[in-house]
């Protein structure tokens, strides 16, 4: 008979990995899921200044690879599969990751989100020909090139900076006047002179064939459409949980996953932590700490089964 584990974890980010720290510190077999993109979202962020106990700030990448390497420490096992479906309802909950099946007696969901597009065909089209959600992976193909940034929250903000280390010119595109992203981020924008600020516009088609040659832009005030000749657009519109998997578990219309008892969702032995509950704060410290107290409620709630 298969090995059946204490708790398993269902994604790899500050999230995930958190709750395989405290987990298997708690003497807990842990086995976590990483999936395809082991480190979650912060492999594809730049410095990360405001994770708490790094004075010069923190490599994404470099963060989780230690998260990692801490859980691992106190017996984590790491598995780098796509969980392919879940039964919650069997006595011990049975995850298949394609042809293998594993089994645990609790599972915590920390499956995160993933970028928001655009929902327009030639995004499609011109996807990963001049049309990326990720300047750190993709920057570096727009040196001395003209690229846009979609977005007025902090990640735009972010991109729009990072990009200048390349890009002749950013043009950073948003629909509205007010700005989500923090007065920080938004000042280093604004003092930045590579970045040209376009407000109350909206992106109706991306022009090229092969490549991105420009964008049609949509006035929201005088309803006038416009051409933007550049090379490359970066979406940063926010994102969406990673949640469709999980059928018979509560969310909220947008797909967040719902606590109903702490950090338990409707499922008995079934935690969520992290961006696949929380559209509210979306840092890595919370998702940490959430991450944190979905273990500590699985460890109690185990102890309470027994
Ligand atoms: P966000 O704050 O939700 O901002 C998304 C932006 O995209 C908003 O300006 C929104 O416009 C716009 N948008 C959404 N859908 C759109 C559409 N279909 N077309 C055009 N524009 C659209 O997301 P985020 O910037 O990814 O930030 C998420 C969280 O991470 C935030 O809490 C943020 O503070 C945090 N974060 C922090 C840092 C940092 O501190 N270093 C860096 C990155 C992110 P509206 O404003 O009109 O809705």
């Amino acid at each position: 008979m298969s090995k059946i584990y204490d708790v398993i974890v269902i994604g790899a980010g500050p999230a995930g990995y958190t709750a395989c720290l405290y987990a298997s510190r708690a003497n807990l077999s842990v086995l976590c899921f990483e999936g395809w993109q082991p480190g979650g979202q912060l492999t594809t962020t730049t410095v990360i200044e405001n994770y708490p106990g790094f004075e010069n700030g923190i490599d994404g990448k470099e963060l989780m690879q230690e998260m990692r390497k801490q859980a691992a420490v106190f017996g984590t096992e790491y598995i780098t599969k796509d969980v392919t479906a879940i039964d919650f309802a069997a006595p011990t909950k049975k995850v298949q990751a394609g042809e293998e099946s594993y089994e645990a007696r609790v599972i915590i969901i920390a499956t995160g989100a993933k970028p928001r597009k655009l929902g327009i065909e030639s995004e499609e089209k011109l996807w990963a020909k001049g049309v990326s959600s990720c300047a750190t992976c993709d920057g570096f193909f727009f040196r001395e090139k003209k690229v846009a940034v979609i977005g007025g929250g902090d990640s735009a903000m972010e991109e729009a900076n990072f990009l200048t280390k390349f890009a002749d010119k950013v043009y950073l595109i948003h629909r509205r006047e007010e700005f989500r992203a923090s007065k920080i981020m938004l000042d280093r924008v604004k003092a930045n002179e590579k970045i040209e600020i376009l407000t109350n516009k909206t992106v109706e088609e991306v022009l090229g064939e092969q490549k991105v040659t420009g964008l049609r832009l949509k006035d929201t005030q005088s309803n006038e459409t416009s051409e933007l000749e550049l090379d490359g657009m970066f979406l940063a519109i926010g994102h969406i949980p990673v949640t469709q998997l999980f059928e018979g578990l509560e969310k909220d219309d947008q797909g967040y996953l719902l606590h109903k008892e702490n950090t338990m969702t409707n499922m008995s032995g079934v935690f969520a932590a992290g961006d696949c509950v929380d559209h509210r704060y979306r840092q890595a410290v919370t998702a940490a700490a959430m991450g944190c107290q979905a273990a500590i409620d699985a460890e109690r709630w185990l102890e309470g089964q027994e």
